[in-house]
């Protein structure tokens, strides 16, 4: 690495620390995205007055730092030279090929999603996102975008920064979590969560405060003992961490356990990061020989891991000094994709995703079925785009919320996708501006609209117009409950 600059050889010794070394060639190209950018946001500054550069260099690093490949820290650096300095796509084509200019265009595509806050159909527009991404590469570089955007969120106007804030939570650090990259979604949700939910940021901060010292105290005494109690068997892990529940997950805790500071006892954990599974349950056996466990907390999630594939052997233990602390342990590749989940290296590695479990609630689990040996994170991210949304659609309602269809849905399926109450009162349907017929399939894209009349109640011809399991079972049970009305008309 010879006569590189300083900031290039940055992103070079990142990508090399997290297991992905560019070639040479790989290099140049990454200087010569590097030198691109600079050129092309010269003029242009973030709001809080830097120049616009520092912003697109943070995203091309980020990309490093989840553990992609050089391809991707190339589309960070130039991921907004097409919509901010109206660089002339082809000379990305000509310079960095094919492939670059589909994430960038991806990425510029991916920006016009915007979420208006309060959504009712969230999980709608996270499909939504995945779709119009069309590349799971896309929205691992838009990740890498948009914390860095949060970073640098006080900058913003009042109004924007909410609706930023909220759609980083909702979408954003939800997708990075079902990617299985824990890390990125804890740090997207807890840069967000002070400009999404002021108030309730500073009731959990101030808990977090008053609670602190003592139990501080008593974390750091278990910790000593821990590391010397290995250290006595002659057990070396990689590491022994304290890490600390981010703010956001502690608030959602919370507010499941109804502001009941007492019933959470992993605020702080003890983790131990070991160099096999052995040592891992080796590090159990010398834990438990010293503190009592929590009965029913000890969970072997290394014989039977998590749906997402999460593993690591967690256990509870009373300290002695009236608390509970949390301890995880786990090898060096389960703690990486716990935290990076498929964009971690060893996942390549080790195929180790086959062990993944169909989970129908996460849909991106699918992906689990996915070939991932001996390719690059690269590779195995393309190979990833969105298959498994080709049998859905996605319409718009008048206001813009987006709702997702299987293919071959009718607006009666669309009526009840939006309400109940809608599909029971349609008396119309207009797709696009023009009416047409409740058995008329909708289109993907199209912006629908359903007239409802106080007086309209679903026809039981409606069941052979209908695919979707919700819409059949609306009109199922309308005719079971109301059945007269309906044999009258069937007549
Ligand atoms: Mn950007």
């Amino acid at each position: 690495m010879k006569d590189i600059l300083p900031s290039v050889e940055i992103l070079v010794n990142k990508l090399i620390e997290k297991g992905n070394p560019p070639t040479e060639a790989e290099i140049k190209k990454i200087e010569a995205a590097y030198l691109l950018a600079r050129e092309q946001h010269k003029d242009q500054k973030r709001d809080n007055g830097e120049p616009y550069f520092n912003h697109v260099f943070a995203a091309g690093y980020n990309c490093a730092r989840f553990g992609m490949d050089a391809t991707l820290v190339i589309a960070g650096l130039l991921h907004d030279t097409l919509e901010d300095t109206g660089l002339d796509p082809e000379i990305i084509k000509r310079q960095f090929g094919d492939d670059v200019l589909h994430l960038v265009e991806g990425v510029t595509k991916l920006g016009k999603v915007k979420y208006r806050g309060n959504e009712r159909h969230v999980e709608s527009l996270r499909k939504f996102f995945v779709s119009v991404a069309e590349d799971m590469r896309v929205v691992i570089v838009k990740l890498a975008d948009r914390l860095h955007n949060l970073q640098t969120l006080q900058f913003v106007r009042e109004d924007k920064r909410k609706r930023i804030a909220l759609e980083s939570i909702e979408i954003y650090s939800q997708l990075a979590s079902r990617l299985g990259m824990g890390k990125i979604s804890g740090e997207i949700q807890d840069t967000a969560f002070p400009f999404a939910f002021p108030e309730d940021y500073e009731k959990v901060k101030t808990i977090l405060e008053s609670k602190k010292t003592d139990r501080e105290a008593i974390i750091q005494k278990v910790f000593d003992t821990i590391t010397e109690h290995l250290e006595i068997m002659e057990i070396k892990p990689l590491a022994i961490q304290m890490r600390i529940k981010g703010t956001y997950s502690l608030f959602k805790k919370l507010v499941r356990k109804e502001w009941n500071m007492e019933a959470i006892n992993d605020i702080v954990a003890i983790r131990v990061v070991c160099n096999s599974v052995d040592e891992c349950y080796r590090v159990l056996g010398i834990i438990h020989a010293e503190y009592k466990p929590v009965p029913g907390r000890i969970k072997d999630y290394i014989a039977l891991p998590k749906p997402n594939g999460y593993q690591s052997l967690h256990t509870s233990i009373f300290t002695g000094d009236g608390e509970i602390v949390e301890v995880q342990i786990r090898t060096k590749e389960m703690h990486d994709f716990a935290e990076y989940g498929i964009a971690s290296h060893h996942l390549y590695k080790k195929a180790q995703s086959k062990r993944l479990q169909k989970d129908s609630f996460n849909w991106l689990s699918e992906l689990s079925e996915l070939e991932t040996s001996g390719k690059t994170p690269s590779e195995f991210l393309k190979q990833l785009r969105t298959d498994f949304f080709e049998d859905r659609i996605f319409v718009y309602t008048p206001k813009g919320d987006v709702i997702d269809l299987p293919k071959g849905s009718s607006m009666i399926d669309f009526a009840f996708a939006v309400h109940s109450d809608i599909g029971f009162h349609a008396s119309g349907a207009r797709q696009n501006g023009k009416y047409v017929a409740m058995k008329t399939k909708v289109e993907n894209g199209a912006v629908v609209e359903i007239i409802t009349d106080k007086k309209a109640r679903p026809s039981s011809k409606w069941l052979a117009d209908c695919s979707t399991g919700m819409a059949q079972k609306f009109i199922k049970n309308y005719i079971q409950k109301h059945g007269g009305i309906f044999e009258k008309w069937m007549v």
